[in-house]
């Protein structure tokens, strides 16, 4: 579509970063422009109002950016889902494998309860990890999750595979 052709042009690639061989999907052109952002809010607030969602959860730091305003748009509450060691009440916490060694994230337990359908929020679908447990996570404290919708799917990495058993039926929307 239009927006979507508008959202993905927004994108810049930056070779070589952050390490040799990698081609980064850099968002910042599309935060500074005001149409594209305005679209792309529009566009996943659609999908929490289609999906049924109750909570918005946005991962870990772009995903802060894009999930707030769909939260807000969308008349949900927004709940992060940050690194470990950063939020200052009681979490859940899941760890998963990186490409080198291990990483670690969590949520405030007392911000989701058993009636919460949950979107989960980010900019960039690279290998599923992140987004996997996120959903454990969310699973763990008793909500259930009515969605994934990021940004930009990186398809050669293989993350939608990864991610259909934690999904379980649940979308996978990218623009
Ligand atoms: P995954 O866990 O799917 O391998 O990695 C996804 C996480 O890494 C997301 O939180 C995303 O923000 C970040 N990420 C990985 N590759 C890129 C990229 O090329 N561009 C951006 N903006 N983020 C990326």
């Amino acid at each position: 579509t239009d927006i979507e052709e508008l959202l993905l042009s927004r994108i810049r690639d930056v070779a070589d970063y952050p390490e040799p061989g990698v081609m980064f999907k850099d968002i910042t052109p599309l935060l500074a422009d005001p149409a594209a952002f305005t679209a792309l809010t529009d566009t996943l607030a659609g999908i929490a109002e289609r999906t049924g969602a109750t909570k918005v959860v946005g991962l870990e730091a772009r995903g802060f950016i894009l999930g707030a305003p769909v939260a807000v748009r969308a008349g949900l509450g927004f709940i992060p889902v940050r690194k470990a060691g950063k939020l200052p009440g009681a979490t859940l916490s899941q760890a998963y494998d990186l490409e080198y060694g291990s990483a670690e994230i969590e949520v405030h337990a007392e911000d989701l309860s058993a009636e919460d359908r949950v979107l989960v929020v980010d900019d960039v679908l690279a290998t599923g990890g992140t987004a996997e447990a996120s959903i454990q996570l969310i699973r763990r404290a008793g909500a259930a999750v009515a969605g994934l919708a990021v940004l930009m799917e990186l398809g050669f990495l293989g993350g939608r595979d990864r991610l259909a058993p934690a999904l379980d039926g649940a979308p996978l929307e990218a623009m």
